[in-house]
């Protein structure tokens, strides 16, 4: 464990990466939550009904050595502009509706937005998925804009940031070196998600994939959650749609350039093609502005 550091927002000191239940804001586990370490366990724990005990168990999660070994090595070495700040260090759990752990059941989640895995110095540091890196930035502020987040930035955990009927995850959970996942830890990690959007699976109406690699990972999960997915496998394309559906339930999937900054320095992706994908998923999902 390293030096402890005050938190960016309450001022509470914490060792990176944090242990769980020690009070950091939004931290859905305790210090008895069952942590997985292999991937059978990891298979095992997903069984559970319940949203917020699902978080807690993904939260603690250390079954990819690799990913454990470099998750931990990032929060302590730090970035040198983050040096006095804790890092999270920990997988990065689904954020948003409902609201589970200590803020209790909030309204439903109606849209999901899919990202690949955090980023090492974004949501390995702030302990919230895309908040921390400029992808958030560009994502939130567009989120604001039309109307499903309070707040036009995701700074930190426990900022007072809340999304509109909305939440976010990312297939594999923890940050990957490169931002690249092996295919063995992505399947590792799979179970998590697919039981993520098997017990959202009620009240989802749309799911926007983030870039490529995000599509081809929620066209994954949801056949993973039993929606029934086209074959041959839907094209991924900014702006591109397709129905999914599981027990008469459809869900539409929308594709979405990854907000990288590959993309945005590059005008690929612009606030308003961000916005106009953003727009129809509030729309689809029947969330008035
Ligand atoms: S990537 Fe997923 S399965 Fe692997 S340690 Fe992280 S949370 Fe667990």
């Amino acid at each position: 464990m390293s030096e402890l550091l005050p938190h960016p927002v309450t001022g509470t000191p914490y060792p990176s990466p944090v242990p769980p239940g020690t009070g950091w804001p939004d931290d859905p586990a305790s210090a008895t939550t069952p942590v997985a370490r292999t991937p059978s366990a990891v298979r095992r724990l997903t069984h559970t009904d319940d949203l917020a005990e699902l978080d807690a168990r993904v939260s603690v999660c250390s079954a990819c050595p690799r990913l454990v070994r470099w998750r931990e090595d990032v929060a302590r070495d730090k970035r040198a502009s983050f040096a006095d700040q804790p890092y999270w260090g920990r997988p990065i759990a689904g954020w948003g509706a409902p609201t589970t752990g200590a803020g209790g059941a909030g309204e439903e989640a109606r849209l999901v937005i899919v990202g690949l895995a955090p980023a090492a110095n974004g949501g390995n540091r702030t302990g919230r998925v895309f908040t921390g890196d400029s992808s958030g930035d560009w994502l939130f502020a567009s989120l604001h804009r039309v109307g499903l987040a309070t707040r036009p930035t995701s700074v930190h955990a426990g900022d007072g940031q809340r999304l509109v009927g909305a939440r976010m995850v990312a297939a594999v959970r923890c940050a990957p070196p490169a931002n690249k996942p092996t295919v063995a830890e992505r399947d590792t990690c799979a179970p998590w998600i697919n039981r993520e959007l098997a017990l959202l699976a009620p009240t989802a109406r749309v799911v926007v994939a983030l870039g490529g690699y995000g599509w081809d990972a929620a066209l994954r999960a949801l056949a993973g959650a039993g929606y029934v997915v086209p074959r041959p496998k839907a094209r991924f394309g900014h702006g591109a749609a397709v129905s999914v559906v599981r027990e008469s339930h459809e869900v539409t999937l929308l594709g979405c350039y990854h907000p990288s900054q590959h993309n945005t320095f590059t005008g690929r992706l612009t606030p308003a093609m961000l916005d106009e994908v953003f727009a129809r998923a509030r729309d689809l999902a029947g969330l008035t502005p």
